[in-house]
C-alpha cells in the first residue's frame, strides 16, 4: 500500500526504504518505511545550496513565482486522495482529516499565487522638497521550516507557499516521526518545478531528515534569516533563543490549551457537536485541540451528562476505515495520558473514560477512549498541554470569572465562547476578553481558514502564519528616500555648511 502510495506521489523507493530512522504506523506500529538521517556536512552543503538558489529566485519577478505555487496547488489537486491517505498512515489522524489537511495546503497555494501580485509597500509623504519616501519589500533568504508529527504537512505549506512567491528558498526539516508525507510533498513540489522550467533554480526547496540535532544546526546557521518551526513549548524555548542570538528571526508556533466558554444561554445542540470534534477529533492531537471546558453551574451536569453519552457511542478505530477516533501516535503519548489521568485522579477529579482500546487487535497500536475530568479549579497539570484527547471540565458561576479561567494559563492560541447573549459574545473578542490569537463564537476553538492570522500569545509562540498580512514576514522591509530635486535638503532642518 505504501509503495504504490509514495510512487503515485513520486517518490523513489531508495529514499524511504534505507536508513536509521524508522517510520511507524500508528494505526498498528508497523514499520513502513525507514530514512537516514542527514550528516552535519550534508546540512551544511543544504543551506549553501539553498543560498544559491535564493540568489536566482529573488530575481524572477514575483507574479512569475506566484505560477510555480499555481503549478504546485494543481499537483495537489491532482494527488489530494494519495497524499491524504500517507498522511493518515503516517500519524493516524482519520482518512478526513488527512484530506482536510492537504486541502489546506491547496487554500493557501490559492492565496499564495494571488498574494504574488500583491506584495506592495507605502508610499510616504517626505518632508522634504523634490523628495519621496516609500517602502519596498524584498526577498529575505533561505527560510528554515522546523515542523510537528501531528500537521505533518499543512503548517509546511502555509509557510513554503507563501515563502516561495515572496522570493526564498525553502529547507524543511520535518518531524522525525512523519518524513514520509514530506518527501512526498517535496517530490510534487519538484514536478511543480519541472513544469514550471528554467526559472526554477535547483535547491530552491529541500528536505532535511533528522532529529533534534538537524532542527538545531539550523537554527544556528546564520544563513538561515528565518526559522519558522511548529512543536511543542519545549521545543519553542530551545529553538527561540538560539535563532535570537544570532540576531535571526523566528516564527513560533507552540502548544495550546484551548478552552470553551459554555453560557446558560448557548444552544447546546451546537455547542455538544463543536466540543465532540474540537477535543475528541485527531485524537485530541491538534494544537488547537479544546481542552478545557468552562460551564457554567447551572448547565454543568446536563452538558456533562450529554457529553458522555455521546462519547460512549463515538467510534474508536482504523483511521482508513470511516471511523471518528484513530490512534494517538506512539506509545509514549499513551502513557502520558495515563500517568496525566492517574494525577488528576489523585487530586480528586472525577475521571470518564480514557482507557485503552483494541489493545488486542493492535498490540502496538495505541487507541484510547477519549477522557473527561471534572475539576475543581485549574490545578498545574490543567494549565500542562497533554497531547492527547483529555477534555477537563471546571465550572464557573459569573463570566467574568470564566474569562480570568480562560486566560488562566500558559499558553494563548486558541479558545472559544458559545453564547446567544451579543454583550457576552462581543465582551470576549474585546480587549478585556479572551488573551489568545485566536477567539471565535458559536464555534470549537479548532479548524482555521487559511484567510486568517493563525498562531498564540504567551507560551504559544507569538508566531503568526497563513493569511492576513503574514507574507511580510518572509521579506525584508526597506525605507527608500528618493531626492529627484537639484538642492540637498537635510532632514529635521539641520544646517551643515
Ligand atoms: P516536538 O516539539 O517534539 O517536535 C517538533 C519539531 O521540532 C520536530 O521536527 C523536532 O525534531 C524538532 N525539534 C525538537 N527539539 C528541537 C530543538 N531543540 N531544536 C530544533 N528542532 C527541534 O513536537 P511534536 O510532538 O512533533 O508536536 C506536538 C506539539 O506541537 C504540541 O505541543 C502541539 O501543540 C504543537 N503544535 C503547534 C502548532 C501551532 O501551530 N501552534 C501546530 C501543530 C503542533
Amino acid at each position: 500500500m505504501i509503495d504504490s502510495l509514495m510512487q503515485r506521489l513520486g517518490v523513489a523507493p531508495e529514499q524511504y526504504r534505507d536508513g536509521d530512522i524508522a517510520v511507524a504506523t500508528p494505526i498498528d506500529g508497523s514499520e513502513i518505511g525507514r530514512v537516514r538521517t542527514a550528516t552535519a556536512q550534508e546540512i551544511d552543503t543544504a543551506i549553501a545550496n539553498a543560498q544559491r538558489a535564493f540568489e536566482a529566485w529573488r530575481q524572477v519577478p514575483a507574479p512569475r513565482r506566484g505560477e510555480l505555487v499555481r503549478l504546485f496547488g494543481d499537483q495537489l489537486r491532482r494527488h489530494k486522495e494519495d497524499l491524504g491517505a500517507l498522511v493518515t498512515w503516517e500519524c493516524g489522524k482519520i482518512l478526513q482529516e488527512g484530506l482536510g489537511e492537504v486541502q489546506e495546503m491547496i487554500d493557501i497555494c490559492d492565496l499564495a499565487v494571488g498574494q504574488s501580485r500583491q506584495l506592495y509597500g507605502l508610499t510616504i509623504a517626505s518632508e522634504r522638497p523634490g523628495h519621496h519616501m516609500r517602502e519596498s519589500w524584498h526577498p529575505l533568504g533561505p527560510i528554515g521550516l522546523i515542523t510537528a508529527f501531528n500537521f505533518p504537512v499543512a503548517p509546511w505549506a502555509w509557510n513554503a507557499a507563501l515563502a516561495l512567491v515572496c522570493g526564498d528558498s525553502l529547507l524543511w526539516k520535518p518531524s522525525e516521526k512523519t518524513p514520509l508525507t514530506a518527501l512526498a510533498c517535496q517530490a510534487l513540489l519538484e514536478r511543480a518545478m519541472a513544469e514550471f522550467g528554467d526559472d526554477a533554480p535547483q535547491y530552491l526547496s529541500q528536505v532535511i531528515i533528522g532529529e533534534r540535532a538537524a532542527g538545531e544546526q539550523l537554527t544556528d546557521d546564520a544563513r538561515v534569516p528565518l526559522i519558522s518551526a511548529t512543536g511543542s513549548t519545549r521545543m519553542g524555548r530551545e529553538v527561540g533563543p538560539r535563532v535570537a542570538a544570532r540576531f535571526g528571526r523566528s516564527i513560533l508556533e507552540l502548544g495550546g490549551n484551548n478552552a470553551m466558554i459554555l453560557t446558560p444561554s448557548a444552544d447546546l445542540d451546537m455547542a455538544v457537536r463543536a466540543i465532540l470534534f474540537s477535543a475528541v477529533g485527531t485524537a485530541g492531537q491538534r494544537c488547537t485541540t479544546l481542552r478545557r471546558l468552562v460551564v457554567h453551574r447551572s448547565i454543568k451536569e446536563e452538558v456533562v451528562a450529554r457529553l458522555k453519552q455521546a462519547y460512549t457511542g463515538i467510534s474508536i478505530g482504523d483511521p482508513l476505515e470511516g471511523n471518528l477516533i484513530g490512534p494517538l501516535i506512539d506509545r509514549q503519548a499513551f502513557d502520558t495520558m495515563q500517568v496525566v489521568l492517574t494525577q488528576a485522579r489523585e487530586q480528586g477529579a472525577n475521571v470518564f473514560g480514557g482507557q485503552r482500546q483494541l489493545a488486542e487487535q493492535y498490540p502496538e497500536g495505541y487507541y484510547v477512549a477519549p477522557a473527561i475530568v471534572e475539576v475543581e479549579g485549574q490545578s498545574d497539570l490543567v494549565r500542562h498541554e497533554t497531547f492527547a484527547p483529555i477534555l477537563y471540565v471546571i465550572d464557573y458561576e459569573a463570566l467574568d470569572e470564566a474569562i480570568a479561567l480562560n486566560n488562566d494559563v500558559p499558553q494563548g492560541l486558541s479558545s472559544c465562547i458559545f453564547t446567544t447573549d451579543v454583550r457576552e459574545a462581543e465582551t470576549f473578542v474585546s480587549a478585556v476578553g479572551s488573551d489568545c490569537g485566536i477567539a471565535n463564537v458559536n464555534i470549537g476553538p479548532s479548524g482555521a481558514e487559511i484567510g486568517g492570522a493563525f498562531g498564540g500569545e504567551k507560551e504559544t509562540g507569538g508566531g503568526r502564519e497563513s493569511g492576513s498580512d503574514v507574507w511580510k514576514s518572509y521579506m525584508r522591509r526597506q525605507t527608500n528616500t528618493v531626492n529627484y530635486s537639484r538642492e540637498l535638503p537635510l532632514a529635521q532642518g539641520i544646517k551643515f555648511d
